[in-house]
Formats: C-alpha cells, sequence, structure tokens
C-alpha cells in the first residue's frame, strides 16, 4: 500500500476553509486519518453527518495528539488559543500550521506555544467564498488557486516541504514569502476590497427607505457584486482588520488619494485621465483571466447559471 502524504491529520475548525481541506484530503487520499475538531457541538453533529472525516471531536488537543500535521482553520482572533491548547500535545517533529488571511499577527501569536521539538509553518489558501460552515466547504475549493506559505525566519526546511506539498496535493499552486509582505499584498488584493465592499453596501443601507428598495431592483448596475463581498462573515473580517491593521491603513491611504484624484477629474471634467485609468484597469482585469484566476464569462458566468441546463452550451 502507498503511504499517505500525511499519516495523521487534524484540521481545527470545520468552516468554509478547514471542510474544505479535509474533503480534498480524502478525495485525494493525502492522509491515512482526518481527524477534525471544531469548538462548536453542533459543528462537529454535522461534521459526522456529512462524513469528510474519520475521526471528530470538540477538543482540539486530542486532536492534534499524535498527529503529523496540525491545522488551525480558525478565525485569525482565535488562532493563538489553538495553538496554546494544542502545543502541549504536539509530538516530535509534528507541524502546527493554519490557512489565516493575516500572517505576521499569526505568527506572533501562534510561536509562542509551539515547543522545541515541533514546527510552525503558517499558510494562507487564497481562496474562498462569501460562505462558511461545514456545509460551504467543496474539494475543489483549492484547484489552481495560490496558497502562500509563510515560513518564519529559520524555519525547518523539511517542515516547510511537507506544508508546500500537502496544498499542491490539495490541487493549489504555492508561493513562498515573508509574513509581513504578505499582509502587505493581502491588503491591497483582499482586505481593502472587502472594506470598500462593507462600506458601499453600508451607505446604501443609510439611503431614505424609497431610495433602498431601488438599490435592490436595480443592483445589477454593479452594486451587486459588492453585496456579494459584503456578505463574507463578520467575525472572519473583523478579525482581518484587527490583525492587519497597518498594512491595511497604509492601503488605504494611498486608495484615499487615488480616488481623490479621480473625484478632481470628474469635478473639471478631465476626460483623458478618465480614459486613461479606465483603461490601465481593464488590462489588469484581462491578465488576471489569462493567468486563470477569473472567469472571463459575461456577468461572472452569472447568465450561463441562470439559463436552464439545457440551454447552457
Ligand atoms: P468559518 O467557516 O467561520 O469556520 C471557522 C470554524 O472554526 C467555525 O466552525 C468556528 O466555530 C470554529 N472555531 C472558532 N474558534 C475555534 C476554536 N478556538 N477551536 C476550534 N474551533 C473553532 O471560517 P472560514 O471561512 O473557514 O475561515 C477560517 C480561516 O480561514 C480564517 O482564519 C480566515 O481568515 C481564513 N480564510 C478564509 C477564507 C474565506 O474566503 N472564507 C479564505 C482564505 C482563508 P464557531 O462558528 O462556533 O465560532
Amino acid at each position: 500500500m502507498i503511504r499517505p502524504l500525511v499519516p495523521r491529520l487534524a484540521i481545527i475548525g470545520a468552516g468554509l476553509i478547514g471542510s474544505s481541506l479535509a474533503r480534498a484530503a480524502r478525495e485525494k487520499h493525502l492522509a491515512g486519518t482526518i481527524v477534525v475538531a471544531d469548538a462548536d457541538a453542533a459543528v462537529c453533529a454535522r461534521v459526522r453527518e456529512l462524513g469528510f472525516a474519520d475521526a471528530v471531536t470538540q477538543s482540539a488537543a486530542e486532536a492534534a495528539t499524535d498527529a503529523d500535521i496540525v491545522v488551525a482553520c480558525v478565525p485569525v482572533g482565535a488562532s493563538g488559543a489553538v495553538a496554546a491548547e494544542v502545543g502541549p500535545h504536539l509530538k516530535p517533529g509534528a507541524i502546527l500550521s493554519d490557512v489565516g488571511s493575516v500572517k505576521a499577527s499569526v505568527v506572533e501569536t501562534m510561536a509562542p506555544f509551539v515547543p522545541a521539538h515541533a514546527h510552525l509553518v503558517p499558510a494562507h489558501p487564497v481562496a474562498g467564498t462569501e460562505f462558511s460552515g461545514p456545509d460551504a466547504g467543496f474539494a475543489a475549493l483549492f484547484e489552481n488557486r495560490w496558497c502562500i506559505v509563510t515560513p518564519p525566519e529559520g524555519a525547518d526546511p523539511a517542515a516547510v516541504d511537507r506544508i508546500v506539498a500537502l496544498w499542491r496535493a490539495a490541487g493549489a499552486n504555492v508561493e513562498t514569502m515573508s509574513a509581513q509582505h504578505h499582509d502587505l499584498v493581502l491588503a491591497i488584493t483582499s482586505h481593502v476590497p472587502h472594506l470598500i465592499a462593507y462600506n458601499i453596501v453600508g451607505t446604501a443601507a443609510e439611503l431614505e427607505e424609497t431610495l433602498t428598495s431601488e438599490v435592490i431592483k436595480f443592483s445589477a448596475g454593479g452594486f451587486r457584486d459588492f453585496t456579494r463581498i459584503a456578505s463574507s462573515d463578520p467575525t472572519m473580517w473583523r478579525d482581518v482588520f484587527l490583525s492587519n491593521r497597518e498594512a491595511v491603513l497604509e492601503m488605504l491611504g494611498r486608495f484615499t488619494e487615488d480616488l481623490t484624484a479621480l473625484q478632481r477629474a470628474i469635478r473639471y471634467g478631465d476626460g483623458d485621465a478618465l480614459f486613461e485609468h479606465f483603461t490601465r484597469t481593464r488590462a489588469i482585469r484581462r491578465s488576471i483571466i489569462e493567468q486563470g484566476q477569473e472567469t472571463a464569462a459575461p456577468d461572472f458566468g452569472r447568465r450561463a447559471a441562470e439559463k436552464p441546463k439545457h440551454e447552457q452550451s
């Protein structure tokens, strides 16, 4: 029999990401045993029903005992507590990892609890949806998406290789960088866009009642895409902004300056400036599609999805 990549894989937190990793590990036979822990009894019961784990427990410590790799898949504000719980139970050579959307603060909060005989190798799969919980996960979530691994200084190269191998086997493309660099890049590509979406949807919600109902009616004009992002999990995103404060504020400062420039162009009727700006941004979307990170289908593929099956090409 072929030895699985990970003899015993423990996943702490069975939400969108944790349940997707467990499903991918099961479908691709990446682990001998998959143990899932979640603090919530109802989530544990649901995981048992869904059947993507070999064992389910409410105790992260129990799940981590004898595990080769432990992956914390909880909101970043809870990663320190998970590390404190599992740290004393990590066996020699075990690797503690995570999937948090912020990395520097996670390394800081988790590292003190990792014993000298174990390794900390944080990672962030840049893949997700606006849904949460064990029912939201699916095995193909990481296919052709990026996973960023952020080994702390002096990390054991063999441990880093094992986490890279796990994510590659789950379908992801892997890149390695420092936690600080990750946080700056993700601030502009993910965190600030989410803040903008939360803000614009919040502004619309504050409008007078008649205007709000028209916003909903005519939402296909662009607003609808912001509402999808702004429906993302409140706990997760609260933690992201509190944990990546400096980088988000830095990028938000640049964003505000650029917005002011666009505002000036509109005020002074500078059509050339607007045209030049919109031409540049259009090219960025083209390159994202070319790199396979988005669909080129009109309206994000919604039109095809809305058509009855027999009408789809
Ligand atoms: P989620 O669907 O809300 O799932 C998180 C799960 O962890 C919940 O079942 C939660 O239980 C449980 N949990 C919380 N604290 C715990 C603890 N101390 N011990 C054990 N279980 C605990 O969240 P998610 O979307 O999978 O996000 C998980 C992580 O992935 C976050 O750090 C996030 O930044 C990162 N991430 C998310 C996305 C995305 O698009 N969603 C993408 C990439 C990375 P309760 O519900 O009872 O709190």
